[in-house]
C-alpha cells in the first residue's frame, strides 16, 4: 500500500527538526563497507587508535602525514587524542588529533573558539558535503592540516563479519562429495593459512601503531570479549594501555579497569551479594578518587556498550574483566613467550594462562551473583584455545614459520554456529564429514570459505562459483 502523499503535519514537522537538532552532531552513526552495524564515534577512534585506516595519509592541501606514535587516548576535557608524533612533508610535529565523523563537528562542537583546542596538530574526519570547503582553525588562528579517512584505507579485515547463511546443502557438497579428503584437507589447510595471515596483518598493525607489546594486550583483551564484546575489551585496553596499567599497585588498577568499563556506575547496592560488597566497596574506595581524571569517558556517549544479556554466566563481561586483571597481575608470565618467539613453549604457555586466577573473580560470574560453590577457572580451555587461535599463532608463526606445523595439530575446541552451518553447506551428508570438524585449522578454512563464498552469494547457490572451481584445487 502507498501512502498519499501529505503536507508535512506541523507538531510532526516540529518534533522530527527538534529531534533531528537532538541527534545533530552527538551521535552520528556512520555506515562502512564491511561493516554491518553502523559505526559511532568511539568506534572510530578506536579503530583509527589502532592503526587500522593505516598510518600515512594525505592532507586536504596535498602534503603528506606519517603517524610515527598515535599517543595516548584524553580521558578529560579537549581533543580525542593527546602527545601524537608525526611527520607533515618531513617535518617533525607533535601535538593533539581530533577525530570526527563530519568535518563540520569542528565547528558544531565548538572547537575553533576553545583554547582547549589550540595544540590540535591534526583533524581527522571520514565524511565532508560534496562541493564544500570547511576550514579547521583554533582559537588563535591556526590553520590544521586536516585528513580525510575513506572506506578504502579501511584494512578489510577490521569489520566483524556478523552476517549469516542459511544452514541447508549447497550446491558444492556434490563434487565435494567427489573430492579426495587429502584435496580437501590440502584446501582447508590453504584456506586456514590464509585466514591466520589476514590475523597476522591485524596484529602487526597493532605493533607498528603502539608497540608489540600493547599489542599483545589489546589482542589477548579483544580475545576476552568474544563473541559480542570485543569493541568495549578493545577500547578499554586502548584507553587504559599496557604501560599504564602495570605502573599501577593492585588495587587502583581494579578499580581504574572496572571503573572505566563502567560497571561500577551500572552496580546497583540493591542488587549485590552480601559476600561481594567488600570487594565493590574496596573497588569504589579507589574510584572515586580518580573518577573525575576520567570524567570524559563517563559521559553517555563515551561510556562503552557491553553486551549483557544472553550471556552466560562464565562469560559474563564483568568476569572476562577479572580475567584480564589476573593476566595483568602475571604480565611477567603471560608475555614473554609472546614477546620472543624463541622462547615460545605450547604447554608451558597453556599452563600459565589456565591457571591463572584472582581472589574474587575466580568464584565469582558478576559483581551481582552468589559466591560460586567452588572456585573456577578463570581462562578456561576454550577461551585459551582462541587466544592460541587469535592472538598466539597469528603473531608467531610468520617469525617462525616451523610453528605452522604445531598449529596443524591443535584440536578444535569450539563448535560454533557458523562452523556447523560451513559443515551443512558444504559436506551435507558426505560420510567423512565428522573428520572434517576436528582440529582447529579445518573450523579455520571453513570459515574462510564460508565467509568468502557463502556470505558473499545471494544466489541460494545457484550463481555461486565455488562448485564449477572446485575441480581446479
Ligand atoms: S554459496 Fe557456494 S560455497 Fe556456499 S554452500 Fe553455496 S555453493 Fe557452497
Amino acid at each position: 500500500m502507498t501512502l498519499p502523499s501529505t503536507p508535512p503535519l506541523p507538531l510532526a514537522d516540529r518534533y522530527e527538526r527538534f529531534r533531528d537538532s537532538v541527534f545533530s552532531g552527538l551521535e552520528e552513526p556512520t555506515r562502512l563497507p564491511g561493516f554491518d552495524e553502523p559505526l559511532c564515534e568511539l568506534d572510530l577512534q578506536s579503530l583509527w587508535f589502532c592503526g587500522s585506516f593505516g598510518s600515512e595519509f594525505k592532507t586536504e592541501d596535498g602534503r603528506t602525514v606519517k603517524i610515527t606514535d598515535f599517543g595516548s587516548w584524553n580521558a578529560g576535557a579537549g581533543p580525542d587524542f593527546n602527545g601524537v608524533s608525526m611527520l607533515i612533508d618531513g617535518q617533525a610535529v607533535r601535538g593533539d588529533v581530533e577525530l570526527d565523523p563530519d568535518v563540520r563537528d569542528w565547528e558544531r562542537h565548538l572547537h575553533a573558539g576553545n583554547p582547549e583546542y589550540n595544540k590540535v596538530v591534526l583533524h581527522v574526519f571520514l565524511s565532508s558535503p560534496q562541493n564544500q570547503k570547511h576550514f579547521t582553525r583554533t582559537s588563535n588562528h591556526l590553520d590544521v592540516p586536516q585528513v580525510q579517512l575513506t572506506a578504502a584505507m579501511l584494512a578489510v579485515d577490521a569489520a566483524p563479519k556478523s552476517r549469516d547463511a542459511a544452514a541447508r546443502i549447497g550446491r558444492c557438497a556434490t563434487p565435494l562429495r567427489d573430492m579426495e579428503p587429502a584435496r580437501i584437507t590440502s584446501m582447508l589447510e590453504s584456506a586456514a593459512q590464509f585466514r591466520l595471515q589476514a590475523k597476522s596483518r591485524r596484529l602487526y598493525r597493532i605493533i607498528a601503531a603502539s608497540g608489540r607489546e600493547q599489542a599483545i594486550y589489546q589482542a589477548l583483551a579483544q580475545t576476552l570479549g568474544y563473541l559480542h564484546n570485543q569493541r568495549p575489551f578493545a577500547i578499554l585496553s586502548q584507553r587504559l594501555p599496557l604501560n599504564r596499567m602495570l605502573k599501577e599497585p593492585t588495587a587502583q588498577r581494579e578499580a581504574l579497569l572496572f571503573g572505566v568499563s563502567g560497571f561500577l556506575e551500572m552496580a546497583r547496592p540493591d542488587d549485590i551479594q552480601k559476600d561481594s560488597r567488600a570487594y565493590l566497596r574496596g573497588l569504589w574506595s579507589h574510584w572515586w578518587k580518580i573518577r573525575q581524571s576520567c570524567s570524559r569517558w563517563m559521559e553517555p556517549q563515551q561510556m562503552l556498550r557491553w553486551k549483557m544479556t544472553a550471556i552466560r554466566p562464565g562469560n559474563h563481561p564483568q568476569r572476562r574483566l577479572g580475567a584480564l586483571l589476573a593476566i595483568l597481575a602475571n604480565w611477567e608470565v603471560v608475555a614473554p613467550p609472546l614477546m620472543d618467539a624463541t622462547r615460545w613453549s605450547l604447554a608451558a604457555w597453556r599452563d600459565t594462562v589456565a591457571g591463572l586466577k584472582h581472589d574474587f573473580w575466580s568464584s565469582h560470574y558478576s559483581l551481582s551473583a552468589d559466591e560460586a560453590e567452588s572456585p573456577m577457572a578463570l581462562v578456561g580451555a576454550t577461551r585459551v584455545h582462541e587466544m592460541l587461535a587469535n592472538v598466539v599463532y597469528p603473531l608467531l608463526v610468520p617469525e617462525r614459520t616451523r610453528l605452522w606445523a604445531e598449529y596443524l595439530e591443535l584440536p578444535a575446541l569450539l563448535d560454533n554456529q557458523k562452523v556447523r552451518k560451513a559443515i551443512t553447506r558444504l559436506f551435507g551428508d558426505h560420510p567423512d564429514a565428522a573428520n572434517f570438524r576436528k582440529l582447529l585449522f579445518q573450523h579455520q578454512g571453513l570459515l574462510q570459505i564460508y565467509e568468502d563464498f557463502c556470505l558473499a552469494d545471494d544466489s541460494a547457490c545457484a550463481d555461486c562459483p565455488f562448485p564449477e572451481r572446485l575441480k581446479e584445487w
